[in-house]
């Protein structure tokens, strides 16, 4: 029910805040739209996925104490489910099997039967009971096998948001959704019948695209008014991918949009 993505300005700036605070903070400022379970994904070469149902406190517990790595990128999710019960395992974010993308969602997959019969003829173990697994699957299903020699990792990244644009091509129904992969520091999301806006941290000239200390992705404002008042609403179908130098908003087909970044006053 609520979604919240943070992308740091890079690794190296000692001032940047944990991601998993700014992550744990923003979902707990989104509490009040209720949920009955939580959930992270930090991004950082590997995917580190964390869980639970309950309390946010349910999801605390269930990280790591003192050696949890310090990655600048991540999601996280509260749950209001639909379809499957409050669990541990219907929590969000969900995986493909290897664990190379994990994805969060607000909203319904209509059409989940459909994807997820195709998906097990082909072979696919599904973990849980939500509409939303077949996204994963669906999005691994599409992804190259990635030929290890791309050091830029340019052509990975391509494949990546293709991958991510194909699998949200086959959704019907409603959807905020936000990805990470293994290996890539960027926050892919899109959005259709329910909300998502982006936040701006930082200094900047107010022309898009352009660079700022810190992104946020966010269900709704107050997840990360505590950062910053600079935000761009994304509309029905249209695509952001956020990294550390910078931001791209772009329609279904792939075109980038100029988009208006507002400041909003807003009684934190
Ligand atoms: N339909 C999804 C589920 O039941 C997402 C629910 C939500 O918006 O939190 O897991």
């Amino acid at each position: 029910c609520g979604i919240i993505g943070y992308v740091g300005s890079d690794g190296s700036d000692a001032t940047a805040p944990d991601a998993i605070d700014v992550l744990l903070d923003g979902l707990s400022t989104l509490e009040y739209r209720g949920y009955d379970s939580a959930g992270v994904a930090l991004a950082n070469g590997e995917l580190d996925v964390y869980k639970a149902e309950g309390e946010l406190e349910s999801l605390t517990s269930t990280l790591p104490t003192g050696s949890l790595r310090d990655p600048a990128v991540g999601i996280g999710h509260t749950r209001w489910s639909t379809h499957g019960p409050p669990t541990d395992t219907n929590a969000h974010p969900h995986t493909d099997a290897d664990e190379r993308v994990a994805i969060v969602h607000n909203g319904i997959i209509e059409n989940y039967r459909t994807l997820r019969d195709e998906l097990e003829a082909d072979g696919v173990t599904f973990e849980s009971e939500t509409d939303t697994e077949v996204v994963p699957h669906l999005i691994a299903s599409y992804l190259g096998s990635g030929d290890g020699d791309d050091r830029m990792g340019e052509r990975d990244r391509g494949d990546r948001e293709r991958a991510f644009r194909r699998a949200i091509d086959r959704l019907e129904g409603s959807y905020a959704i936000a990805a990470v992969f293994e290996g890539d520091e960027t926050v892919y999301a899109t959005r259709k019948e329910s909300p998502l806006v982006l936040g701006l941290e930082g200094d900047s000239s107010g022309e898009a695209p352009e660079r700022a200390s810190g992104y946020f992705l966010a269900s709704d404002v107050p997840a990360f008014i505590e950062h910053t008042d600079r935000v761009v609403y994304l509309e029905d179908e249209e695509f952001v991918r956020l990294d550390s130098s910078g931001w791209e908003v772009s329609d279904s087909d792939g075109n980038a949009l100029e988009k208006a970044v507002q400041t909003v006053d807003w009684d934190a």
